[in-house]
């Protein structure tokens, strides 16, 4: 059968592996496996959230209040902007794939760093539009620069702190840039880890209320699947001008979000001390992972998220180094298909930490 043509260069996303998975494949026993591939919250959610939940269980059969009325409230509470610059997503990336569809088509250009976030380049080749990437591992503004006057790309992606590497762009100079580049082109902040690096360094944060206020072709993404600890919910959230959010409601389908995924999120914001104690505890446990790097002499990336970066020596394989952890049921990222020699591990408990590091020795 022949289908859209768009979709012959794509290659569907690879997902962390879930734990499920590896019991199956591996035979290993379900209370023995560790994953720290997906910067899942290793505590969970407040347990504030799971009794929200609990107690409107019976509402499922009914349809979720789509105006999102209590989300919305308390979302543009939190951050002071009106609920006509906001858009609910099942997960942020839901409103990627509403902005791209909003905004690009065959032929437009859309530019990015050369490695971060998968999902900008499926959805954006999905409509037809070609990948710009800049050269340099982290994002340098200049190249960014460059890259759009040659291009003049109608989408432009900056993904701060990045995934996969966990570097994070100076506010002050992301502001510079965007100051620079045409109104018609619409910059989007990925904010996916915003959480963590506004508590490490104030200089990488990033306010979405400034940002709209003096920008309208800025589109911010945040998301409850990192530091809220909800990820199987699906909640993400944009943040824009009004006419942005406009032109990504027309590409919306209905009930988006779920009435049990609506409430979780709505109640973790009632919550903020649970998130501020893991992202406290997270900073404290990345610091072992810094001695681990160091120790080994492998290369760490200075990291503002809840995972590391572990740049690998050229005699290790960092495909074969994820495949040997995996067979003892520590699951992380082979960052391989990005193209680097390197792996990406989510900074989990102290224990799971802990286990990682006594299994990942000897293979170094
Ligand atoms: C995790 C992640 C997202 C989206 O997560 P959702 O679960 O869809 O909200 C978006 N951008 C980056 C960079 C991420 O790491």
């Amino acid at each position: 059968m022949n289908f859209n043509s768009a979709l012959e260069n794509i290659k569907s996303y690879e997902a962390g592996k879930p734990i499920e998975l590896v019991v199956r494949e591996y035979g290993i026993d379900k209370k023995d496996i560790v994953k720290l591939a997906s910067n899942e919250n290793p505590f969970g959610c407040s347990p504030k959230v799971k009794d929200a939940v609990r107690a409107i269980i019976d509402n499922m059969s009914l349809y979720p209040d789509d105006s999102m009325v209590k989300l919305k409230n308390a979302l543009s509470q939190k951050y002071g902007i009106n609920t006509d610059e906001l858009i609910i997503g099942a997960g942020s990336d839901q409103v990627i794939e509403f902005a791209i569809h909003a905004k690009a088509h065959n032929g437009s250009k859309v530019l990015m760093n050369s490695v971060t976030f998968a999902m900008y380049e499926i959805y954006a080749k999905q409509v037809g539009a070609v990948i710009v990437r800049t050269a340099s591992r982290e994002h340098n503004m200049e190249e960014f620069y460059a890259l759009y006057q040659e291009h003049k790309p109608s989408i432009i992606f900056l993904c701060t702190p990045n995934n996969p590497t966990g570097d994070a762009l100076d506010t002050r100079s992301m502001i510079s840039f965007i100051e620079k580049v045409d109104n018609d082109t619409l910059v989007i902040v990925d904010g996916a880890y915003m959480e963590y690096a506004r508590f490490k360094d104030p200089s990488k944060a990033v306010e979405p209320k400034d940002l709209i206020q003096k920008f309208d072709n800025v589109l911010f993404l945040g998301t409850f699947s990192k530091a809220y600890g909800l990820g199987g919910m699906r909640v993400g959230y944009g943040i824009a001008s009004e006419p942005i959010i406009t032109a990504l409601y027309k590409v919306r389908p209905p009930f988006n979000i779920t009435t049990l995924s609506l409430e979780a999120a709505s109640v973790a914001l009632e919550d903020e001390a649970f998130v501020v104690e893991c992202i406290t505890d997270n900073f404290k446990e990345m610091k072992r992972y810094e001695v681990f790097a160091d120790e080994k002499g492998i290369q760490i990336i200075q990291s503002y998220t809840n995972f590391v970066t572990l740049s690998l020596p050229d005699a290790k394989n960092s495909s074969q180094i994820a495949q040997a952890l995996l067979k003892k049921g520590m699951i992380i990222r082979d960052l391989s298909s990005y193209g680097l020699n390197a792996i990406r591990v989510t900074i989990g408990t102290q224990v799971q930490n802990s286990r990682f590091f006594e299994l990942c020795e000897p293979l170094l």
